[in-house]
């Protein structure tokens, strides 16, 4: 059985995840450990805890990831880069004792421009501190690094390759987002394009690494490099590469989650679920 689940609002409560990916026909997760888009730190109570992982179970929900915070940026060796190293090593503690697989992380940027990433100094603050973060946190919960759709670290696969290389931990994965991958000009429409792209991955990476997929339909066009999420269907990506994830052997056994704006705009959703469930074969 493919495993499709979704990226859903905890609203308060960890355990109202799971009973909502549960209601729209989903099998596995992704959440906030707490609010994105400011510095909070989760620290949910032992009971608290206790009843999501009992739900967890319960549902048969399997994998659970968290999604870091928006603000994480790991090219900074003082300031944010510090407090990105911390709020991550907080949510990897976390990780473990929800039984949550690890965090899905979005780099950050660089400090200058119009510089490749391997003669930028963000770069070693960033090795630096993907290494704190793992060396600070218990060995079995999982660094995911997410491709950028935008002008930001991680936007193609050679820098992914570069980085994931430099650090050398077998903790460390990838996770593909299709309207990144659209955003940065990757055509997987055919099944030679996607076939090409997965040795490509396979060569430079492993595809032993890759953790994940993000499904979304993208707003914008190919190589565009912004990055605007659209339901299965209704944007600028070909149906056929949804098709080729959910089908091809390489990829099938994947998590595919959605982080779609959902068909009444009220966020990732059973219809975009069950569209994708129509493109199995
Ligand atoms: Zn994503």
């Amino acid at each position: 059985m493919h495993k499709l689940g979704a990226h859903l609002s905890i609203s308060g409560r960890y355990e109202k995840a799971i009973e909502s990916i549960e209601n729209i026909g989903g099998n596995c997760l992704q959440i906030f450990s707490a609010s994105p888009r400011q510095w909070q730190f989760a620290h949910p109570s032992q009971k608290q805890i206790e009843t999501f992982v009992k739900a967890k179970k319960e549902f048969t929900i399997n994998p659970v990831y968290f999604h870091a915070s928006y603000l994480i940026n790991l090219g900074f060796d003082n300031g944010v880069g510090k407090v990105s190293v911390r709020n991550l090593i907080n949510e990897f503690n976390l990780s473990k004792k929800m039984q949550v697989r690890g965090s899905i992380v979005h780099l950050g940027s660089l400090k200058r421009e119009k510089k490749t990433l391997i003669e930028d100094e963000a770069y070693y603050d960033l090795i630096e501190n993907i290494k704190q973060i793992l060396k600070n946190t218990p060995e079995d919960v999982l660094f995911i690094i997410e491709n950028a759709g935008t002008n930001k670290l991680g936007k193609t696969l050679n820098e992914i390759a570069l980085i994931i290389n430099s650090v050398d931990d077998d903790r460390l994965r990838v996770c593909l987002d299709t309207c990144h991958l659209h955003a940065a000009g990757y055509n997987l429409t055919t099944y030679k394009d996607f076939e090409e792209f997965l040795s490509t991955f396979d060569s430079l990476i492993g595809l032993e690494k890759l953790e994940l997929v993000h499904m979304n339909d993208s707003r914008d066009l190919l190589g565009s490099f912004r990055d605007r999420h659209e339901n299965i269907g209704k944007g600028n990506i070909a149906i056929e590469v949804f098709k080729n994830f959910l089908n091809n052997p390489k990829t099938k056994h994947l998590p595919f989650i959605i982080e779609t704006p959902g068909f009444d705009d009220k966020g990732p959703d059973k219809e975009n679920l069950d569209i994708l469930k129509g493109l199995i074969s």
